[in-house]
């Protein structure tokens, strides 16, 4: 009767919310690894550059006697200190998106200034590897978020296509329109990347070659801050790549049209 009918219409209910309920503790728990993983990873990472930067103060003091020795220990300390920067830097920028709650710095962003800014912050590293930076960028293209934010992401995906292509070769950084979406696409002719690891390199400290990545000054959060810019931003993350061929990453975010009376900062 009556007892049947409330079972069947609230049985499933139930089981459906307590089924969210465990689901929420599951996430909760692994959100909790995720944190510990993440202070653990950062507790090592950091005390890496920092204990080589000690050993290296060690070195120069014991070998003032001799200058080569000293000048070969101060450039590798420099490395160490560049290195150690880009990973407190790397952290905060992470730290700060952590939410992937759009931001309240939101402006409105020239698109080609974006591109031009990130190309010039690769441009020591590429003309030491005598790798051409080839812009193509449609003009007027506007898109509205935080200009740090966008700013970071457009300039790691550059840093990793320099840093993961031979001497020599070409990056191609383009920005288009395609289905009402801007397309900031950051191509290379570099190692590439297999397809089982596509999804993985987006995870922070992620490296496909700890040892490579190391070499090359890579800390393995680019891509997790450019994941997190994209949803901080309304945007998404696409990546095509083919061992030895090369990789191409593409930032979308949502076009931006002024108003009238809106102003471009
Ligand atoms: P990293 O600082 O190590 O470059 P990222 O988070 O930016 O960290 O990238 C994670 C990993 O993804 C890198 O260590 C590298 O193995 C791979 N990767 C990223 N970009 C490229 C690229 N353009 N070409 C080849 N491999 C790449």
């Amino acid at each position: 009767g009556s007892t049947a009918h409330v079972r069947v219409r609230i049985g499933p209910l139930t089981s459906r919310f307590m089924l969210i309920l465990a689901l929420d503790q599951t996430r909760e728990r692994q959100v909790e690894a995720i944190r510990r993983d993440f202070v653990a990873n950062v507790s090592h990472e950091l005390k890496t550059p920092v204990g080589a930067i000690n050993l290296l103060a060690e070195a120069v003091s014991e070998a003032r006697d001799e200058p080569e020795a000293v000048v070969r220990f101060a450039a590798r300390m420099q490395s160490e200190s560049e290195r150690l920067n880009r990973l407190v830097q790397q952290i905060i920028d992470l730290a700060r998106l952590q939410n992937d709650q759009i931001s309240e710095n939101a402006v409105v962003v020239k698109v080609d200034e974006l591109v031009s800014e990130a190309c010039e912050h690769s441009l020591t590293e590429s003309e030491s590897k005598g790798i051409a930076i080839v812009r193509d960028v449609e003009p007027d293209l506007l898109v509205h978020g935080d200009r740090g934010q966008l700013h970071a992401a457009v300039s790691n995906l550059v840093e990793n296509a320099v840093a993961y292509s031979p001497e020599g070769s070409r990056v191609a950084v383009t920005a288009r329109l395609g289905d009402g979406a801007v397309r900031i696409t950051v191509a290379d002719n570099g190692i590439g990347i297999p397809e089982t690891e596509l999804e993985r390199i987006f995870e922070r400290f992620y490296r496909v070659d700890p040892a490579r990545a190391r070499a090359t000054g890579g800390t393995g959060l680019g891509l997790s801050i450019v994941k997190h810019v994209a949803a901080s931003n309304n945007g998404s993350v696409e990546v095509w790549s083919e061992p030895g061929a090369g990789s191409t990453f593409t930032l979308v975010l949502p076009q931006h049209r002024l108003d009238m009376e809106e102003e471009i900062a």
